[in-house]
């Protein structure tokens, strides 16, 4: 297929124009939250505008507008990540509450002394800290699958780790530090010979490659729309529909209810029952138009055109001995880079880049056990999507560069 368009995609984003003191943004903070063309923002407005109501009960054409797209729009999540239907498609805050929701309903009521959860070093914090706490609370314990050299899971480590004890396996499937997307199905493969479930964190791989968990056969899988041209406030969780089915509530109250009495309640069918109260309706709708935009871009296209440029850059900082990049070589990682320079402290470099317009993210990006392996207390990230250029990340390296000199 033809490349991306990227200046006829810059068009859809006018944030893409923003200028500081006359400097044009280069906007290269996508791993952590990516921008939202003009159709997404508008669905949003249409709502607004046109259909705003309370879903799922209301017997008035507005109600049954918002209804309609309001439960449509976990079709279009289903089908984009190949889920059997919206049975299976939770909508959450973000990924963290998916998490939180399955450690919660499942993991609070199912794990206890001597059952094991298997993460590996490169978690993200929003699956270590709430299989931690979940751990504590229940007696069971976190084992992690370690990393190589090279910023890879070591699979051998895993099939030691993963045994009949384990009940949860939970992992990253693109790391949004080392830029390593992680062999998933093969994990789900060993998880499910120890009868163990899988939940596969798809916050960086959903936004930037073909997902289909039925391929991957993981019980759970979660992103965030604010990745992927979606609005903040919304994003999916997909489980197996007989695992959801056979699991407790997470929040109870008002529409996930069928009938309620003093004593006792039915809760309602999938995906309802795990969406208590008045859900985030336009956020919503306007993640299946994200989705679909991201359909009619290609997902492929999206793809090829953000990992080249990661790799572009992976290139052009390594054209300086001073710099480590973590995780694996240039061809092989997720669209983002995340890297340090001797004697500069990560912070202090993008704040100078920053000077030039040019938005990085430096920190421990919600990685600090993994910064720990690495032996960093932080980094600088760049991370890549589908709207930028080559120049960009020559903007990048020349601000770089500049920080280099102002501390030399
Ligand atoms: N997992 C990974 C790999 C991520 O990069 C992020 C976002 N930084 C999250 C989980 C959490 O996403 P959210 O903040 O949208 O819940």
């Amino acid at each position: 297929s033809a490349p991306l368009d990227v200046s006829a995609r810059r068009e859809e984003f006018p944030i893409l124009d923003r200028e500081f003191d006359g400097t044009p943004l280069v906007y290269l903070d996508n791993a952590a939250t990516s921008q939202t063309p003009k159709r997404v923002v508008e669905s949003i407005t249409d709502y607004y505008y046109e259909y705003n109501a309370n879903v799922h009960r209301g017997i008035h054409n507005l109600s049954q507008e918002a209804s309609i797209a309001y439960e449509e729009a976990h079709d279009t999540v289903a089908d984009f990540i190949g889920a059997a239907g919206r049975e299976e498609i939770v909508f959450t805050k973000n990924t963290t509450e998916a998490m939180n929701l399955v450690a919660y309903a499942w993991g609070l009521n199912e794990l206890g002394p001597g059952d094991e959860v298997v993460l590996t070093e490169m978690e993200h914090h929003a699956s270590l800290v709430t299989w931690q706490q979940i751990a504590k609370k229940t007696g069971a314990e976190c084992r992690y699958i370690p990393i190589t050299d090279d910023g890879r899971l070591d699979m051998d480590a895993a099939r030691e780790l993963i045994t009949d004890d384990t009940k949860m396996v939970s992992v990253v499937h693109a790391s949004n530090t080392l830029g390593t997307v992680n062999p998933v199905a093969t994990l789900a493969d060993i998880a499910h010979d120890h009868d163990s479930y899988i939940f596969v964190d798809g916050a960086q791989s959903a936004p930037h490659m073909a997902v289909d968990v039925q391929d991957i056969d993981c019980d759970f899988f979660a992103f965030s729309a604010h990745k992927m041209c979606g609005p903040t406030g919304i994003g999916a969780l997909y489980g197996k529909e007989e695992i959801l089915d056979a699991m407790e509530p997470y929040l109870y109250g008002g529409d996930m209810i069928l009938k309620v009495t003093f004593e006792d309640t039915d809760f309602n069918e999938l995906p309802w029952k795990f969406e208590a109260g008045t859900p985030s309706i336009s956020e919503g709708i306007a993640f299946a138009e994200a989705v679909e935009y991201i359909e009619d871009v290609g997902i492929d296209r999206i793809h090829d055109h953000s990992t080249d440029l990661a790799a572009y850059a992976y290139e052009r900082l390594s054209e300086h001995d001073d710099v480590e990049i973590y995780g694996p070589g240039p061809d092989e990682r997720s669209p983002l880079v995340a890297f340090n320079i001797d004697g500069l402290h990560a912070h202090d470099l993008a704040s100078i880049v920053n000077d030039y317009g040019v938005a990085i993210r430096a920190g421990d990006h919600c990685t600090q056990p993994l910064h720990d392996v690495l032996g960093a207390s932080a980094s600088a990230r760049a991370s890549f999507y589908l709207y930028n250029t080559r120049e960009e990340v020559d903007a990048l390296v020349e601000a770089v560069d500049e920080a280099r000199q102002i501390f030399a």
